[in-house]
């Protein structure tokens, strides 16, 4: 594949295609200032933005529903957030689930989505989640040929309900996932375009939606979609600007746990159609260190010790999930900087320490808490006044009653050396919010209705997400969605022809 000219010409030809392109595809646009399709370079049945597993998973249904498709993605390698994902699927009456004995039900997992979501998801949405989730994870493995390793069983409500698919060669599950759909591409043939970003959909006129204008080293092309056109583009999370302005400033200095090249253009396309974009503000937390990308999660959910800000100071109630702990130290210290003061009780202690080594991450460990502190830079003063009234709550059985509260149903003390201070900082997993999408996949409007030929699926749609989500409802929403978009484009294609 030809590179990207990376001389001084090269880069000045490409920073002024970007500012034309900013411009091209920016906010203020209206849908009169929507391109209207010039001639296009190439006729497709369906045009797929972005080589994640939304897109790739559409394109691959939208081609067995006999449709021509394209899929342009606008960096070299499919480069997304799945890259990064441990690759489980969450889904109900699958193979596995019967094949490990797990009983379970649609009503008790459309439960579990809509209460993980406080009740404020698209109830339609997770009702066809819930309806399609079981058909979409047999589609993976049988037509795509991904491998789920060996469920494991939890105890109810959340049951065991993620499939994992098999990483391998040091690949994430993610990865893997990805590799497999970009076989199953090659095998039929899909053509994939890297390195065209798409910039601007193209309208007829009446907001109805006919193609895409992308920007590559050949400058501005436009293409034309008969059955439409998937926005799998992902979210906004690398986008600190939209980070800040619908989710606030304190949300921008969250560390990114994924990739940077979910940049918003699921939002940032369709404003300018008026696209009816939801739940703006909500968003996947979880901790991280910036440095090595090291993982503390499971010292911060074990249920020991405390969290204490670089100043010393607890500031959350230690009872929080590590999604709340980490979007909590976000917002509530300024350096997004804070440790987790455990000592030798903590029973994972083995399991995170061994990957702190792994990555050479430091992290605190001594036999006394003032070498504690002065190897992580903690002020042993402030840290010890913590420490010794956390201490003094557990033994009268009040620390419900402490400021913050730490409101453990169980809370040990902290007087069993080593004690250990491991780092960990705020970081963002992934955006929920989007254009919201129908059951159909199609983009509504903010007049009502769909607006004509505009899909969205991944985590580019909104509606499905709200406040967190269930493991591996992410990917699942990818599959159920992206097949759906798929099927609908290639439907469409067909009754256009007719
Ligand atoms: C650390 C981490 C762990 C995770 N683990 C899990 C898990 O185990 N289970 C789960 O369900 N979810 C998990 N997730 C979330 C999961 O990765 C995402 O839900 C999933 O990747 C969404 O797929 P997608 O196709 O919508 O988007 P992505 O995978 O983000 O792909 C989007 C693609 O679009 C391309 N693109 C962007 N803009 C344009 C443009 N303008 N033109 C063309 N192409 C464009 C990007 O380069 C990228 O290739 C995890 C996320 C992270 C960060």
């Amino acid at each position: 594949m030809k590179k990207f000219d990376m001389s001084r010409r090269g880069l000045l030809k490409t920073s002024i295609l970007g500012a034309a392109a900013a411009g091209a595809a920016g906010f203020t646009s209206t849908a009169a200032a929507a391109g209207e399709a010039k001639t296009p370079k190439a006729v497709y049945d369906a045009v797929v933005l972005g080589a994640g597993p939304a897109g790739l998973i559409a394109a691959i249904t939208a081609h067995d529903a006999g449709a021509k498709v394209v899929v342009m993605e606008k960096r070299d390698r499919p480069d997304g957030n799945a890259i990064y994902a441990l690759g489980s699927v969450c889904g109900w009456g699958t193979r596995h689930q019967k094949e490990q004995g797990i009983e379970d039900n649609a009503e008790d997992f459309y439960k579990m989505m809509m209460g993980i979501s406080k009740g404020q998801g698209d109830k339609a949405l997770n009702r066809c989640y819930t309806d399609n989730i079981t058909a979409g994870i047999d589609w993976l493995e049988s037509d795509v040929g991904v491998k789920f390793g060996k469920i494991r069983v939890m105890p109810y409500p959340r049951l065991g309900r993620t499939c994992r698919v098999v990483g391998d060669k040091g690949l994430t599950g993610g990865s893997a996932l990805v590799q497999k759909l970009l076989q199953a591409c090659a095998k039929r043939g899909i053509e994939i375009l890297y390195e065209h970003k798409a910039v601007e959909l193209l309208t007829d006129g009446l907001n109805r939606v006919t193609g895409v204008r992308t920007l590559s080293e050949k400058g501005f092309e436009d293409w034309s979609a008969k059955g439409g056109v998937l926005i799998a583009t992902g979210g906004f999370s690398a986008n600190p600007e939209m980070v800040c302005r619908y989710i606030g400033g304190w949300a921008s200095r969250l560390v990114l746990r994924g990739s940077r090249s979910t940049t918003g253009e699921n939002i940032s396309l369709v404003l300018p159609l008026f696209a009816k974009c939801v739940n703006m503000d909500q968003f996947h937390a979880g901790p991280i260190v910036a440095a090595t990308h090291v993982n503390p999660a499971d010292v911060l959910n074990s249920g020991y010790g405390i969290q204490v800000n670089t100043s010393g100071r607890r500031y959350m109630d230690e009872k929080n999930t590590y999604v709340i702990k980490a979007r909590t130290t976000a917002r509530e210290t300024l350096d997004n900087a804070a440790f987790c003061i455990v000592d030798s009780r903590c029973p994972v202690l083995d399991k995170v320490i061994a990957k702190f080594d792994r990555l050479h991450n430091p992290y605190g460990k001594a036999d006394s808490l003032e070498e504690l502190c002065k190897q992580v830079g903690l002020p042993f003063e402030a840290v010890k006044a913590e420490i010794d009234a956390y201490n003094e709550a557990v033994k009268t059985g009040s620390t419900a009653k402490m400021n913050p509260p730490c409101s453990y149903k169980k809370a040990y003390p902290i007087d069993q050396a080593p004690f250990y201070a491991v780092p960990f900082q705020g970081g963002m997993t992934a955006t929920f919010g989007g254009p919201l999408i129908n059951v159909k996949a199609e983009i509504q409007s903010l007049d009502g209705g769909s607006i004509p030929g505009l899909y969205a699926a991944g985590n580019a749609a909104g509606g499905i997400f709200f406040n967190d989500y269930a493991g591996g409802a992410q990917l699942g929403a990818a599959t159920v969605f992206g097949r759906i978009a798929g099927r609908e484009m290639a439907a469409r294609a067909k009754r256009a022809k007719a």
